[in-house]
């Protein structure tokens, strides 16, 4: 099985591809977490796309597009793929077609979360995640069970990224209105875009994403 979660900065694709990972075992590809890591790393593709991250604009299509290649490549063939954040760009969407089709993949389903842009700045500014395990945790929606202590892992130390703030948001969500939604209409012509309600609680996305995936 091979999917798109599709959907502006904070639609919930991180967090529910964290799920589709511990329900079955499916790998999530993201490049933005391949990003921060690189940064992190310092690597020269860090170094480099640290900046533009910063602004919240996009990296290019050939770093990210190799990140995935990369990754494609060291998966066993049988395990399901989740690209989470890539493709956004028409060119990138070119790309992981010849990509899947070099590591023997197809498509099964571009999942779109529809959410109220609105409600997206309020879910993003409050985002926060365990520095240690990188469980995805929110200030109201999604509190870990004992305050301060990650559900999944115990650790006590939690961090925010630095584009989630007001202003970044604002252009990751120009960013995915110029360059990232005219994606779909080739995908609906291809009869596999499936449009979720995202604005709806985790627990019902989540339902909603296993009744699709069947
Ligand atoms: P994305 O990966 O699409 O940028 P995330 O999965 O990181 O988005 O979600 C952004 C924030 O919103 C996180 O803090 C997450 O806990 C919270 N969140 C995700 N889905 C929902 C939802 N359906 N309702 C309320 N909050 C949500
Ligand atoms: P995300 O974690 O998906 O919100 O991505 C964080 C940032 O990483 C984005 O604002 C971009 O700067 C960069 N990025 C992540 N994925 C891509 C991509 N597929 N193409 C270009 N830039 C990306």
């Amino acid at each position: 099985m091979n999917i798109i979660l599709l959907g502006p900065p904070g639609a919930g694709k991180g967090t529910q591809s964290a799920r589709l990972v511990d329900h079955y075992g499916m790998r999530q590809l993201s490049t933005g977490d391949m990003l921060r890591a690189a940064v992190k790393a310092q690597t020269p593709v860090g170094l480099k796309a640290k900046a533009v991250m910063d602004r919240g604009e996009l990296v290019s299509d050939e770093i990210v597009s190799e990140l995935i290649d990369a990754e494609l490549a060291a998966m066993g063939p049988d395990t399901g793929a989740i690209f989470d954040g890539y493709p956004r760009t028409e060119a990138q969407a070119e790309i992981l077609d010849q990509l899947l089709e070099k590591h023997g993949r197809a498509l099964d389903h571009v999942i779109e979360l529809d959410v109220d842009e609105d409600a997206l700045v309020e879910r993003i500014t409050g985002r926060f995640t365990c520095a240690n395990c990188g469980a995805g945790y929110h200030d109201t929606f999604q509190q870990p069970t004992v305050e301060g202590v990650c559900d999944k892992c115990g650790s006590t130390e939690f961090k925010r990224r630095p584009d989630d703030n007001e202003e970044t948001v604002r252009t990751r969500m120009q960013e995915y209105r110029a360059k990232t939604a005219p994606i779909l209409p080739g995908y609906e012509a291809r009869g596999i875009v499936r449009r979720v309600d995202g604005m709806a609680d985790i627990d019902a996305v989540a339902a909603s994403i296993d009744a699709i995936l069947g």
